[in-house]
């Protein structure tokens, strides 16, 4: 994903709504050539510029959780899970902090024949949960069936759930197996799991390898990555051949699932899965 950061604010409010996760408001936002188009999906997300105390700042991707347009002000929920610029800004985000952030995009789409909804994932993918759930339309919708892991009990949070809906806090090794439950019936559904990359792949290769579901009835995506600074160095040594290969599987005609396919074929053979 590439950032092409456009819009800036500055932060009004800071609370911890749970003892590992941080709510930021943004206010004052000016927007750059465009104006944001927030409100479009529910799980939409953008590049935030995270200030560094002594240096550039960096580019981090986050949920808008709220989006309050009358009053011009964001909401964002940073998890604070322990080193990296974000979770040490969030930490220390003050009153007056500037941000900069990137035009929205979303993913969640259910097909209007789903008959029922699950949202899954880890503590990251908590604020689009919750905002999904809160932007369901009051016409007769799905139950939806909810699976999150967060490591610390203290951290599960009230939701909005419906008559009808279900919802599992489990423990982070059952959170792939408690999801793919989900997945054992015939009825047209559709499944959004958002989580830790590896996670995230065992989902997938489940849903579009085994069931070979149609892409139209799922949404998966790696919120982040276990030892990044690892993987990263391996990635960026992996020699000019195989980001060649890489760039033409982005910049090839064929759908973001089919590209996705190639790509991490490219991945397994350098061993960066
Ligand atoms: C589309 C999208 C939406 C997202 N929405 C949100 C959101 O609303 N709220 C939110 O909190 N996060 C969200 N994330 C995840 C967030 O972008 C990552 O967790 C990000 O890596 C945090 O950056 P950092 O600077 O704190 O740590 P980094 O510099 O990226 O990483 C530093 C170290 O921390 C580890 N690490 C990173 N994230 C986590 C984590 N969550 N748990 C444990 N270890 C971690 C890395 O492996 C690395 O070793 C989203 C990600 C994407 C792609």
């Amino acid at each position: 994903m590439t950032a092409h950061i456009r819009h800036s604010g500055r932060v009004i409010a800071r609370r911890e709504i749970t003892p590992h996760m941080v709510r930021v408001t943004i206010g004052d936002i000016r927007i750059g050539d465009e104006a944001p188009t927030l409100g479009i999906r529910a799980d939409e997300f953008f590049a935030i510029s995270v200030p560094v105390p002594s240096g550039e700042p960096v580019h981090r991707y986050y949920t808008a959780r709220a989006w309050r347009a009358e009053a011009g002000e964001l909401d964002i929920d940073l998890m604070l899970h322990g080193e990296g610029p974000a979770t040490e800004w969030a930490a220390r985000a003050a009153i007056g902090d500037q941000v900069a952030f990137d035009q929205p995009r979303g993913h969640y789409a259910p097909p209007e024949d789903a008959t029922w909804i699950a949202l899954s994932g880890d503590a990251t993918a908590l604020p689009a949960i919750g905002r999904i759930l809160e932007e369901r339309t009051a016409r007769a919708a799905p139950p939806i069936h909810v699976v999150i892991s967060v490591e610390d009990p203290a951290d599960r949070q009230e939701l909005p759930l419906r008559a009808g809906d279900t919802l599992r806090w489990v423990d982070a090794d059952q959170l792939v197996p408690e999801t793919l439950a989900l997945t054992e019936t015939t009825l047209p559904g559709y499944l959004w799991f958002a989580g830790e990359a590896s996670d995230m792949r065992r989902v997938r290769h489940h849903l579009r390898r085994e069931l070979t579901w149609p892409t139209h009835r799922w949404m998966t995506m790696g919120y982040w990555r276990r030892d990044r600074e690892r993987w990263l160095a391996r990635y960026e040594a992996a020699g000019e051949a195989f980001h060649r290969r890489l760039a033409d599987v982005y910049s090839s005609d064929e759908d973001d699932e089919t590209q996705t396919d190639r790509a991490e074929e490219l991945y397994a053979q350098q061993g960066l899965l």
